[in-house]
């Protein structure tokens, strides 16, 4: 075992590490979350004791190779944890910090508990706050509902005008789910007006949470389905297409300008493999990824074994390479697998065409995306390889499609070599 905090323990390559200080404890009540129902701890142990966070700061600090070091707090809700907390964190930090090394946090917050002071100490501290918002009123208060099932959108709009009065750096997070899916459109206008960075996650719950590797489809209800997801993307890409490229920051939309170029996608979903984004959660165990925090997917405990050497386990990089070894045949024919790699293990319980299993139950939607989307991503692509910006070449594509139909007996661009009419299209 290496000593906590040896050079020894530093690592190859960078790995994210999503530390969860409060568990899975929350003040709101969300009606999608996965989350709320794996908090078995006492309430007495909700929090991450100063133990362990001291051990884990230690212990990242000394395994991370890079230069810059990012810590990423989630929950659960991480403000329950109070700002004297957050202020021992920075403490932390800047003893264990190694000469030339500087860090930085992210915090992803529902935004209830956000007020002057805190907003003042995210600011002075250069803290990146994420925000949950699910789009305009009554599609947020759908399902983010607060513990008395209060509507919360309220306050999670005066959140980000406090956070954008007081200069403080932030993104917003919006889920798709069922109750928001159908309306890409208008979600996607909504988020530009509030922030020029914004990511989409699909709500994907089985009822009953089973292991992951487990098959079978009985959803939940605020699940977004195939179709749906599909259709949002495409809704809001073509807002963000022609009117926003290169002003408006959607991840899921750039890192596909990325994966034309051939560069990493940068967003787990669409990489190759998994692995390089492990848990931490408040008792110093160290689970696979935040989508696994399941008992076979438990990596150790911090207390007992060094970050660097938890990441590394043989285990790890079986649970990483899984993602590409078991893609299906579809998927390995399918002329959308450098942009999609299979899309996340979590949501492979459903059965491709021909019978095979373990096929992204979001398939369908990312097909319908990458056909209707890919493209204008090529497009943006090459014209970045010649030097050419992104929203000029998205303004050029516009023109030079407009004449250019294809129509329904055309071949699928997913590579079946089906009539789109008959497949994707
Ligand atoms: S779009 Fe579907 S078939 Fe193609 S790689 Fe993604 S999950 Fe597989
Ligand atoms: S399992 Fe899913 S969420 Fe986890 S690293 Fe892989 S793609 Fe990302």
């Amino acid at each position: 075992m290496t000593a906590p905090g040896s050079p020894q323990a530093r690592i190859r390559r960078p790995i994210h590490v999503m530390a969860k200080p409060t568990g899975a404890t929350c003040n709101l009540n969300c009606s999608y979350c996965y989350y709320l129902h794996k908090d078995a701890a006492p309430p007495a142990v909700w929090r991450m004791s100063d133990e362990v966070l001291e051990n884990f700061i230690r212990q990242f600090l000394a395994t991370h190779p890079g230069p810059e070091v990012t810590f990423a707090w989630q929950g659960g809700e991480p403000t329950l944890l109070g700002l004297p907390t957050f202020r021992r964190i920075l403490a932390l930090q800047a003893r264990y910090r190694g000469a030339g090394q500087t860090v930085a946090n992210t915090l992803q917050t529902n935004g209830i508990l956000l007020d002057e002071e805190w907003a003042e100490f995210l600011r002075q501290n250069n803290f990146l706050i994420g925000v949950s918002i699910d789009g305009p009123e009554e599609l947020h208060d759908h399902h983010r509902l607060d513990k008395g099932d209060e509507p919360t959108f309220r306050r999670v709009m005066a959140s980000i005008e406090l956070l954008r009065r007081r200069g403080v750096e932030y993104n917003l997070l919006c889920t798709i789910n069922d109750a928001n899916g159908d309306h890409g459109a208008r979600v996607y206008r909504f988020l530009r007006e509030q922030a020029v960075h914004i990511q989409f996650i699909p709500v994907v719950e089985r009822v009953g949470d089973p292991d992951p590797s487990s098959r079978g489809q009985d959803l939940t209800r605020s699940s977004v389905r195939p179709a749906q997801f599909g259709k949002f993307l495409c809704d809001a890409f073509d807002v963000w297409f022609s009117e926003d490229v290169g002003r408006v920051h959607v991840q899921l939309f750039e890192v596909q300008v990325a994966a034309a170029l051939g560069l990493p996608a940068g967003l787990c979903t669409f990489n190759e493999t998994c692995g390089d984004a492990v848990v931490l959660e408040r008792d110093g165990s160290v689970y696979s990824c935040d989508h696994y925090v399941y008992p076979p997917y438990r990596l150790g405990n911090i207390a007992e074994q060094h970050l660097s050497e938890l990441c590394s386990t043989s285990a790890q990089r079986r649970f990483g390479n899984a993602k590409r070894d078991t893609l299906t045949k579809r998927c390995r024919a399918c002329a959308h697998l450098h942009r999609c790699h299979g899309d996340c293990p979590k949501h492979r319980f459903a059965t491709a065409p021909d019978g095979e299993g373990g096929q992204s139950y979001l398939c369908p939607g990312y097909l319908r995306f990458f056909e209707h989307c890919s493209a204008r991503f090529d497009a943006m692509a090459d014209g970045l390889r010649r030097g050419i910006s992104a929203p000029i070449s998205a303004s050029a594509f516009g023109e030079s499609v407009r004449a250019r139909k294809v129509g329904p007996n055309d071949p699928c661009s997913c590579g079946s070599a089906k009539k789109r009419k008959k497949c994707c299209g």
